[in-house]
């Protein structure tokens, strides 16, 4: 099979592979969609840790063309999607409900082999079945989806809570619907990117800034003079990390989400924080919301058609990081057929 392996920074390649024989509790998909996220150009870039070589990509969908002997909820031609981490059902993090925290987590396309391929193994209990309304594309959004969920879930959000989302890629837009379906009736998004801007108006923000032109502050505070209940970063940016807690009001919440670079510091004032009773609350990957991301996309209440800028066939994944974070750009996505 053909499969595009990141063997260290800056190096694809698209190769040849044996299609990965199923262990007993393992389901083999044939990959049709799977999305590009940040953390596979952060792997590119090496920002963040990983397994070399490995196959790229994690945010993925497919039909079921073998199981493993003990296999008993998925059946060869089910169309699936994946939480792409693998837990180890024993650590104390584990056993206390959280396992995404899991010490011994192995994740698909950062420690072990992932979906862009033609072909991938899942075991049974982290693949999920779809609906027949729900596309192979849309279904590479569940991951990122998850996440997004999982991060909106650690937050207070009330009914008529003012939001600032800082950034407005695919995930920043994927929070902001969210947050909308949270009950947030004014979703503020700061992004440099005028077609980024334009689709969070499509998903939902109230209001838009552009950072390059506007004080976010004073843009925010015209809205909101106590500034914003809640500020999700979704950047991954330690200078947008910094002042994301100026933009938040006293008693306030701000939600780390992007993935900054695993080298670089943000530099917070400890007085500050103290003294506006901030809440400052980092989110990493997903809980048990892959179904509720597939029922959030099946139902409308969440949409993700728009997000997708740019389609890449396998072959040409060299191609992806060439684009990747041009203006035009949101979500790319990789097909397998
Ligand atoms: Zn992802
Ligand atoms: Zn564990």
């Amino acid at each position: 099979m053909k499969a595009a392996v990141i063997y260290q920074v800056g190096d694809i390649k698209i190769v040849d592979r044996e299609i990965p024989a199923p262990a007993p509790d393992e389901v083999l998909i044939r990959v049709k969609a799977c999305g590009v996220c940040g953390t596979d150009h952060s792997l590119f870039v090496g920002a963040y840790p990983a397994n070399y070589p490995v196959i790229i990509g994690h945010e993925f969908s497919g039909v079921v063309e073998a199981v493993g002997n003990a296999v008993t909820t998925i059946q060869v031609g089910d169309r699936v999607t994946a939480d792409p981490n693998r837990v180890c059902h024993k650590c104390d993090f584990c056993r206390m409900g959280s396992e995404h925290l899991c010490e011994n987590a192995r994740s698909m396309g950062v420690h072990i082999d992932g979906a862009d391929a033609e072909y991938c193994v899942m075991t049974e209990s982290n693949v999920y079945k779809l609906p027949d309304t729900v596309s192979f594309e849309q279904a590479a959004f569940c991951e990122p989806l998850a996440c997004a969920n999982h991060g909106i879930e650690l937050l207070d959000l009330r009914l008529g809570d003012t939001v600032l989302v800082l950034g407005a890629g695919a995930m920043g837009n994927l929070l902001l619907q969210c947050c909308k379906n949270f009950g947030a009736t004014t979703i503020v998004v700061s992004e440099p990117i005028d077609m980024r801007r334009e689709k969070a108006l499509e998903n939902g923000a109230t209001h838009v800034i552009n950072p390059t032109v506007q004080d976010v502050d004073q843009e925010l505070r015209k809205i909101r003079r106590i500034g914003a209940d809640v500020v999700i970063e979704a950047a991954g940016s330690p200078k947008l990390q910094e002042a994301s807690i100026y933009y938040a009001r006293r008693g306030g919440s701000v939600l780390w989400f992007g993935c900054a670079p695993q080298d670089q510091q943000a530099s917070i004032n400890g007085f500050y924080v103290n003294d506006a009773e901030l809440k400052i609350i980092g989110s990493y990957n997903n809980l048990f919301s892959t179904q509720i991301a597939i029922d959030l996309i099946a139902s409308g209440k969440i949409q993700v058609d728009n997000l997708v800028s740019h389609h890449f066939a396998l072959q040409d994944y060299l191609d992806v990081f060439k684009v990747w974070g041009g203006k035009d750009t949101l979500k790319l996505m990789v097909n397998t057929d």
